[in-house]
């Protein structure tokens, strides 16, 4: 099965057999979130799609050596080493150390990603842990002829990498191209050529974060953090590179040419790039205001949504398109996939009770063929979705007895949706985990019993509110003659 798998090159531009260097350890490093904020729904979509994609390859029996870094210095506001330091400028806002605004962030984003049930790395190598291999790689750089020092910042030197490698390549750009399209930057009149990007950047004296160097006290460039890491932990080639798409023109282009200057080799050999989230056709940014953060969409806080939607039901509405398709957001699309995610369990559930007869009325290696087809096709989880919901009907048909199913059949049917549904896709019953949740059991007590206090003073309003609210999470209670009960609802 391993062989089968086709992922599809943002370099060539075309869909390859995918052949790891090393079929004991593929490596794989994808470009994780700069600390200096909360992650929003668009990060989370790049990150949960890498997951599926880190799920996919360990479920097809590969090991994964998975690194996806923290970017908690360098990254200054612009892409082309303007503007302020992203970590200095929010820390003076929020009068905290620069750390403090790093370890805040992380820690949120780490909740973020278990919440929607995101495997961890293997390795989160952080930037500012990472200074000495950055001074050493631009010293290489430095040595092999690609950068040059002006007044303790270092830059890449682009037309002269150009002259021997493609530097546009991964955008299918050519040099002159990407000149016209470049404005002429002010204050920055060191640089030689207007693309040339700084790879160690002189810090002025109140500076924040800073680090003495051969060039100085100064900090490192956005880019030099990704390639230094990336060939430490996965070496100087490695086989799959990811991250959004907006980080090719720059981010990732820089990365190629850094890694290629320094080692002489090509770093990475299938470039991967999820598409943008967008809500109305407007990609949902930090800086668009658009970019509502997880805990409002779970809650349903924030003036775009009608409702909160759990945190599964948002990781479903994801997997229902293809991770380079772009993702419009939705509550018409979150409700719709409320409900077949409510389906897709209750199938699962179904499975468990059906009984096997002798004759069977389905082609279950068809069925079980066209889940892997999907899935080697480029991790193609739309048509995997709409194959589950296929076994769907033969589930709920069986169930009616209309459709006979073997034991075999229904072995390899419950195979399939728990490898795809639960292993692959990242999904899990979240009711079944709430229900079994002694402290939400106990929390819940306490709450009947304020509510019993609320309606034995007759106040019916606090009583009413108390319901509606938690109806809202999801949670109903039904008044019995003995008692309340409270359950959780799937809608
Ligand atoms: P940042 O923290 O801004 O460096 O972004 C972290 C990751 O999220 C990068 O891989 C970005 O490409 C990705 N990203 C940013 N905005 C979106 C979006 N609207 N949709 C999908 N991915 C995004
Ligand atoms: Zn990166």
């Amino acid at each position: 099965m391993q062989d089968q798998l086709v992922i599809y090159n943002t370099l060539t531009r075309s869909k390859e057999k995918f052949t790891p260097i090393n079929k004991g350890m593929v490596g794989l490093y994808v470009c994780g979130p700069t600390v200096y904020n909360d992650v929003h729904l668009g990060n989370c979509r790049t990150f949960i799609s890498f997951d599926m994609i880190y799920r996919y390859l360990l479920h097809l029996g590969f090991k994964v050596r998975y690194v996806r870094n923290i970017t908690d210095a360098g990254h200054l506001e612009g892409d082309r080493d303007e503007g302020d330091d992203k970590f200095s400028k929010k820390a003076k806002l929020e009068q905290l150390e620069p750390m403090e605004i790093v370890q805040k962030y992380t820690l949120g984003f780490h909740d973020v990603m278990r919440q929607f049930n995101a495997l961890p790395p293997s390795i989160e190598p952080t930037a500012t842990g990472h200074i000495c291999e950055q001074i050493e790689m631009v010293k290489q750089i430095l040595a092999n002829g690609y950068a040059y020092e002006a007044d303790g910042t270092v830059y890449f030197d682009v037309e002269k990498y150009n002259k021997e490698f493609p530097y546009g390549q991964l955008t299918n750009r050519n040099l002159e191209d990407l000149i016209a399209n470049t404005r002429e930057l002010h204050g920055q009149d060191e640089k030689k050529g207007r693309l040339d990007f700084a790879l160690w950047i002189k810090a002025k004296p109140e500076h924040l974060m800073r680090w003495p160097s051969p060039w100085g006290w100064g900090f490192p460039g956005w880019h030099i953090e990704c390639s230094a890491m990336s060939s430490k932990y996965l070496g100087d080639t490695f086989d799959i590179h990811g991250g959004g798409m907006d980080l090719q023109a720059t981010h990732h282009t820089n990365e190629i040419a850094q890694s290629q200057a320094c080692n002489h080799k090509a770093p990475v050999n299938y470039w991967m790039h999820t598409n943008m989230l967008t809500v109305n056709g407007v990609r949902m940014s930090k800086t668009a205001g658009n970019g509502f953060l997880p805990g409002e969409l779970f809650t349903g806080n924030h003036p775009l949504l009608e409702k909160g939607y759990s945190p599964m039901a948002v990781r479903f509405f994801m997997m229902q398109t293809h991770y380079r398709s772009t993702l419009d957001f939705s509550n018409e699309a979150l409700q719709a996939s409320e409900k077949g995610y409510a389906r897709l369990l209750a199938a699962i559930k179904t499975l468990e009770n059906l009984k096997p007869s002798d004759a069977s009325g389905i082609f279950i290696n068809d069925h079980k063929k066209a889940c892997y087809d999907a899935m080697n096709d480029d991790f193609n989880t739309p048509i995997l979705v709409a194959e589950l919901f296929e076994l769907v009907s033969v589930i709920n048909s069986a169930n009616i007895g209309k459709t006979p199913l073997t034991a075999n059949d229904i072995s390899i049917l419950k195979e399939l949706m728990h490898s795809f549904v639960f292993d692959v896709m990242g999904l899990k019953d979240e009711v079944a985990n709430v229900a079994d949740n002694k402290v939400l059991d106990g929390v819940m007590k306490i709450v009947l019993d304020i509510r019993k206090d609320i309606k034995a003073r007759k106040d019916f309003a606090a009583s009413d509110k108390l319901r509606d609210d938690l109806n809202k999470l999801n949670i109903t209670i039904k008044d019995t003659k003995e008692a309340a009960v409270w359950s959780i609802s799937q809608q």
